[in-house]
């Protein structure tokens, strides 16, 4: 197994590991550990270069020190990534090796679930470290977090409706719903209880069909749902759906969702703004499954209710930025960017 260094600027250490005898050709961001040991997924993509996925380390790592400085979590931010056909390369030397690559970073570095990456998958990376969240709550991990973060959005929109409207009662509002997977589902399913008119779409038609018949929704074709006339535009699905193009087309009053990187570019941002679209940043409204799996390395290990309790102060950690952004005049992309970059900054020793 060979390990070398890439040097990149403003990060702690990025790390390369090939090893011809698992064919484990992988690469490890730790943007920072400022805040304490850097958490992030293990993501297992097939690449064309090395090149591409250094570009996606390195930014999905630093997302993750925004994050977790925002969510007050305790961790930094770090990730990394596989370069590999998920349906031709895995194998368990693949993920051993992965393991011993983990552990060569001395715990400044704590994986997790990912793209294509599943909790099986991450058994074995234990095998080789002690550095993974997220297992089963049955092997005292946290378990499946995409439950803390549909609970987070839903405390978000909530959120946002009082900030928007001035009332955050679900009652009779209207959302409509990008994607309803492993997030989307239990979002649909909050929202529906507590009397929101939710309007639904996915790419999977048998999801589509289970929610409607489970609970009333009304669904649209994919190419609907975002110029839906509605308070809330919750995406669930895929990222950088804000973009030129889409942004004339939304009717909605906010935007509120579970999406990573909804907008294509920082710019979009300042565009809802400019059309009084209210937006609740992404690693913000999103956070309640990195909470969850953080909960694991507290004193005493994973603990529900403890859980439950950090998730809800997403509300109140929106409605500062908020606040922020109005004061100075900026779009709340721009002052969630801001706030982390304080946090971290207050938190560097002078
Ligand atoms: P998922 O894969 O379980 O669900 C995504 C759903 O979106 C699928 O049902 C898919 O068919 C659908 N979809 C894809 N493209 C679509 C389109 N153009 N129109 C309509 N539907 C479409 O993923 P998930 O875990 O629910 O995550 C959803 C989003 O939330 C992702 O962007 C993810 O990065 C983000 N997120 C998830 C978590 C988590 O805990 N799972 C945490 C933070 C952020």
């Amino acid at each position: 197994m060979e390990i070398t260094d890439i040097q990149e600027e403003g990060y702690e250490r990025v790390a390369r590991c090939k090893d011809p005898e698992s064919g484990l050709h992988a690469v490890i961001s730790v943007h920072s550990t400022v805040l304490g040991p850097s958490l992030g997924g293990l993501r297992m993509w097939p690449y064309t270069s090395e090149d591409e996925a250094l570009y996606d380390v390195l930014r999905l790592s630093r997302g993750m020190t925004y994050k977790s400085a925002v969510a007050q979590t305790g961790l930094g931010g770090g990730k990394a990534v596989i370069i590999g056909d998920p349906k031709t390369v895995k194998s368990e030397s693949l993920y051993l090796a992965m393991g011993r690559f983990i552990e060569s970073l001395d715990g400044k570095y704590i994986t997790a679930e990912d793209v294509n990456t599943t909790i099986r998958d991450l058994e074995i990376v234990r095998r080789a470290t002690s550095h993974v969240t997220g297992l089963s709550e049955a092997d005292g991990g946290s378990g499946n977090p995409s439950p803390y973060t549909a609970y987070g959005v839903f405390l978000g929109i909530r959120a946002a409706l009082g900030w928007q409207l001035g009332n955050d009662d679900l009652a009779g509002r209207t959302v409509a719903l990008q994607g309803v997977g492993a997030v989307g589902s239990h979002l649909c399913q909050r929202l529906v209880e507590h009397g929101a008119e939710v309007t639904i779409a996915d790419r999977n038609e048998v999801r589509v069909q289970g929610l409607v018949e489970k609970l009333g929704v009304k669904s649209v074709p994919e190419s609907e749902i975002l110029s839906q006339e509605c308070d809330v535009l919750a995406p669930c699905a895929l990222g950088a759906i804000i973009n030129d193009q889409t942004i004339p087309r939304l009717r909605c009053k906010i935007l509120a969702g579970a999406t990573n990187n909804p907008l294509e570019e920082r710019r979009h941002g300042v565009e809802l703004d400019e059309r009084n679209i209210l937006y609740a940043p992404d690693y913000v409204i999103n956070a309640g499954g990195i909470i969850n799996v953080s909960t694991e390395l507290m004193p005493g290990g994973f603990n529900k209710e403890s859980s439950l309790m950090r998730i809800e102060r997403i509300p109140q950690a929106l409605k500062e930025l908020w606040t922020i952004a109005k004061e100075e005049n900026i779009a709340p992309n721009v002052a969630s960017n801001r706030l982390a970059e304080k946090i971290l900054a207050d938190a560097i020793p002078s």
